[in-house]
């Protein structure tokens, strides 16, 4: 007989990814369920505790694209066409992302997340249920309950349950009674506060709005994301102890004006103090774990899946991917398995799709959560040193004339959706031959040098050391160690570019 229920899909979270995924599963015509424990972001005016605004690249623009959603989201972002550095003495320094003028984009987070919702609810088979905090998942029986505000409880029946609840996922924690899931958290000893530069007194921008901000300070850093009233949002990430030690008034502001002098005209003194004490301070934590199904009836995606560290500015353009890969294995798989006469898809199907999409996804995952954590590093302090600097003018001139062959990490992460693992894979090999290239040109370069040297001092000293005012220990005392010179600061080099390809493999 016809199945006539209508495949119920359940996702927990109602965040950016939650959101984004009803409009995935409402394209099928499946009935769509979303519970979220939080009020309604569209009538709650209390702040979420998250970031403010976000950086969206074409990782999650593809995947907002696919469901029609991109343009009107992309008419609130402000695109950041580079990096700005400010050093300590002030100085300004502007760092292209992309040859080609490629830009990320600063985007509200609330209003993203409306936008996304509203969409939701335009679909007649979404429901979206606030104010429900999931407690329990029975798989087995596909029954889902929560905890509403009034402390009433509901269960629910679902076919399919998505955990999209972020980094703390109780959806993953009730799999793990399931699953036998390898997991692995790492909070690391950095921690977070937002601050805002307000628009200047006629009301424009009071910095570039076409940069993503930048202060280097070598164990930690600021920045800061425009936003459309012509504010910008100032994330300072710093160690926890560093954080403790700033307690009253005077240790702020006297941190502020030695670490971040060309900051503080710009916050103002009284805002400073003011967000500086009032606002949280965030942790910044990194998961991994494997599988991210369990049988035919749940899948995690998001941060439920792989928090990460927010460096690389990919965590949601991630989470908004897992929707697309997964969306596709779906598709994949359900059109080998349909069941004639059935509305549902087959359990089957639906179970082997999740198996692909967990199989085949781990490997991006891992690899763009240590991505991110490496990336603190770059934007704290490689940014100002001159090897860096050099490595990326040399990949940005072989990336004009090449641009199949070699692609700057960055645009490969950001500006395109080659799998994150292909990513790293290419990225190692270019690193190869760029050390390679490098090895070589600094041999050549000692040899030039050498050999113009010895010109300079004469061959035929060499060849006929009797010369009068040398004896011919000195010359070829002065030779060797002008030789050895050389071949240790060449030696020295391709050293270090060895052991950073090693560190980064
Ligand atoms: P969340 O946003 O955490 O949403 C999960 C939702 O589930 C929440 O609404 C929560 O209330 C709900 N929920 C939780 N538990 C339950 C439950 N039991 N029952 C019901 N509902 C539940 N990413 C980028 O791509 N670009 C950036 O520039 C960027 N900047 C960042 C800056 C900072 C400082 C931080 C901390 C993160 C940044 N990220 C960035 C990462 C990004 O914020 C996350 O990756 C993204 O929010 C993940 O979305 P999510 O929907 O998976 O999880």
């Amino acid at each position: 007989m016809a199945d006539t229920q209508p495949f119920t899909v359940l996702i927990v979270g109602g965040g950016l990814v939650g959101s984004l995924a009803s409009l995935y599963f409402a394209r099928r015509g499946w009935n769509v369920q979303v519970y979220e424990k939080r009020l309604d972001p569209r009538t709650d005016p209390t702040p979420s505790g998250r970031s403010i605004n976000l950086a969206l690249s074409v990782r999650g623009i593809s995947a907002l694209q696919e469901v029609g959603v991109d343009e009107a989201i992309l008419k609130t972002a402000i695109p950041m066409k580079g990096r700005m550095i400010h050093s300590l003495d002030g100085e300004l320094t502007s760092q292209p992302y992309g040859v080609f003028g490629e830009h990320i984009n600063s985007i509200d987070r609330k209003l993203l997340n409306e936008h996304l919702l509203n969409s939701a609810d335009a679909l007649s088979n979404v429901h979206t249920h606030f104010e429900h905090e999931m407690t329990q998942c029975d798989f087995d029986s596909k029954a889902v309950s929560f905890m509403k505000i009034d402390g009433t409880k509901v269960t629910v029946k679902a076919d399919l349950i998505i955990g999209a609840d972020g980094a703390y996922s109780r959806v993953r924690q009730q799999m793990m009674r399931k699953v036998r899931m390898d997991f692995s958290q790492e909070y690391i000893d950095h921690e977070w506060v937002e601050l805002t530069i307000p628009p200047r007194k006629d009301g424009s921008y009071a910095m570039n709005p076409n940069h993503l901000h930048i202060w280097p300070r070598q164990t930690f850093m600021m920045i800061a994301l425009p936003n459309t009233d012509k504010s910008f949002t100032v994330t300072l990430f710093m160690p926890r102890d560093k954080f403790q030690s700033v307690r009253t008034e005077s240790d702020l502001i006297r941190f502020f004006e030695s670490t971040f002098p060309d900051a503080v005209p710009l916050i103002g003194l009284d805002l400073l103090v003011g967000e500086y004490f009032k606002n949280p301070k965030g942790s910044l934590v990194s998961i991994k774990c494997s599988p991210y199904h369990y049988q035919d009836r749940c899948v995690i995606i998001g941060d439920a899946a792989h928090a990460m560290v927010p460096f690389y500015g990919q965590g949601m353009n991630c989470g908004f991917e897992d929707i697309q890969a997964l969306d596709e294995f779906i598709s994949t798989h359900l059109s080998v398995a349909a069941p004639s006469g059935s509305t549902s898809p087959s359990p089957l199907a639906i179970g082997e799709a999740l198996k692909a999409y967990s199989a085949s996804r781990h490997k991006d995952l891992v690899k763009i959560n240590d991505l991110a954590m490496h990336n603190y590093v770059e934007m704290r302090s490689d940014v100002t040193k001159v090897g860096y600097l050099l490595r990326k003018k040399l990949e940005a001139a072989l990336h004009r004339v090449a641009p199949s062959y070699v692609i700057p990490l960055y645009t490969m992460v950001s500006f395109s959706r080659i799998p994150y693992s292909e990513v790293m894979r290419r990225w190692e090999r270019q690193t190869y031959w760029l050390n390679v290239a490098g090895v070589i040109s600094g041999v050549a370069a000692s040899v030039g040098l050498g050999v113009a040297y010895a010109r300079y001092i004469g061959w035929r000293l060499f060849w006929y050391p009797a010369r009068e005012d040398k004896s011919v220990t000195t010359i070829v005392a002065t030779k060797v160690a002008g030789g050895g010179i050389w071949t240790a600061l060449s030696g020295a080099y391709s050293a270090g570019r060895w052991k950073e390809s090693f560190d980064r493999a």
